[in-house]
């Protein structure tokens, strides 16, 4: 979407049934302005026996219906559709049927051989959670994909009685806050129960999520998979509209959230650059107000900023370093590092701070600081740079190489 201030909505049934019903409901998303229909071809059951889709025949409905009411589709592969079938081959009929959008579900959120194959074939992807994925190993999925990665929220197996999934509030602001991804939230999948739906995603939407998926079906009660959560087509016109009134009031409070989080509790950073960055960094300070000092026996000119004024740094193209200890692997020794927040948002680790760091993984040791190869730190810089600690060259990284460093420290108060 070009228009990143309005909701994504995916809507349909967890499974294509017949055409008729998948018409009607196509009928029902284009007509509350939806933009992809979902509906399951290939299902994911608990049980052997259990029904498991119409298969190619769904597929195949799905197409007709998507083409029908002008809506892109989304649904789950779960991997070569049969023995005879590679799962490139499967990726490849996918797209003959218009899929636009490759639904990786909670069974398969850590299946590399999947993730794999639709990372060569560059596919968009819908990544859900898995059913009891760290953040980091979601991550870790993602960058196994080279399209467009939503990552899809869809609860965590639990014991609570009440959310078929529980999904925890903060894990979604935090998303929404610290991945470069879409994040799309399922209430249908985590409530499991179609009265909690609304209230939740009005709650998530609250968090600033990018859309949201929800099963729905003309008649619940008869749907061959997941009925109890399904919510009528009446429903789902209140909660769409619902929904375009919260995400506006998300942007209409843009102003008071980002005066809440500069208002944090002051921390305040000693800052340190190169002296061939003075001028530009010594202005740049006096812009701010702060008062710069040089610190003796160093060649270093200090100042000592609050947290809040780093956004103004990388705004003014410079590249904002944060001296940490890392953890050494094995062999290294103790070592400093660079943590560097590029200018378009990175964060990478540079190193080598220290020479028996870059002796042991046979790196050479460029004496100039900040040093000539940088580390990413964690595996969600931007999709082109994949592995986390993946060395790469500085040159790779837009701009860092030719913009000053800003290096700073945490002041403990
Ligand atoms: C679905 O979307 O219908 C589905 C099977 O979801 P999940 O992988 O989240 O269980
Ligand atoms: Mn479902």
């Amino acid at each position: 979407m070009t228009d990143n201030t309005k909701l994504i909505i995916m809507a349909g049934p967890c499974a294509v049934e017949s055409e008729r019903q998948i018409m009607t409901i196509a009928e029902v998303v284009a007509k509350v302005g939806g933009h992809y229909l979902r509906g399951g071809a290939f299902k994911p059951r608990t049980r052997s026996g259990d029904w498991e889709g119409l298969g190619l025949e769904g597929l195949r409905l799905l197409q007709k219906a998507g083409a029908e009411y002008n809506l892109k589709l989304v649904t789950e592969i779960l991997g070569p559709i049969d023995k005879d079938t590679s799962l490139t081959k499967t990726i490849e009929i996918y797209r003959q049927h218009g899929v636009a959008l490759f639904q990786v579900g909670a069974r398969n959120a850590a299946n590399q051989f999947l993730l794999n194959g639709l990372g060569a074939a560059g596919v968009d992807a819908l990544l859900k959670n898995g059913m009891n994925m760290t953040i980091e190993e979601w991550r870790g999925s993602a960058s196994r994909l080279s399209g467009e990665v939503m990552l899809c929220a869809r609860g965590k197996n639990n014991e609570t009685v009440i959310a078929r999934n529980g999904q925890d509030i903060t894990t979604i602001e935090y998303l929404v806050n610290h991945t470069p991804y879409k994040i799309i939230f399922d209430p249908s999948h985590i409530a499991g129960k179609r009265e909690y739906i609304f209230g939740i995603t009005m709650a998530a939407i609250a968090t600033g999520v990018d859309g949201i998926i929800v099963e729905v079906h003309p008649d619940p009660v008869i749907a061959k998979t997941d009925g109890r959560q399904s919510i009528t087509p009446k429903q789902l016109e209140a909660l769409v509209v619902a929904s375009h009134a919260q995400r506006s009031l998300y942007l209409a409070q843009k102003e008071l959230r980002e005066s809440f989080h500069g208002a944090q509790i002051p921390a305040y950073v000693d800052i340190y650059f190169r002296e061939e960055d003075l001028e530009r960094v010594a202005a740049l300070v006096k812009d701010l107000e702060t008062e710069p000092y040089q610190k003796p026996g160093t060649g270093i000119l200090a100042s000592r900023i609050s947290i809040g004024t780093f956004g103004q740094f990388r705004h003014h193209g410079l590249s904002i370093g944060e001296l940490v200890r890392y953890s050494p692997k094995e062999g290294e020794g103790s070592a400093q590092a660079i943590l560097v927040t590029t200018p378009t948002g990175d964060r990478i680790k540079m190193t080598p701070y220290s020479e028996a760091a870059v002796r042991y993984r046979g790196k050479t040791l460029d004496p100039t600081w900040p040093g000539e190869r940088v580390e990413l730190v964690r595996g969600f810089a931007g999709q082109p740079i994949r592995d986390a600690f993946l060395t790469i060259d500085m040159g790779r990284v837009p701009k860092l190489s030719e913009t000053p460093l800003i290096i700073y420290r945490t002041v403990k108060e």
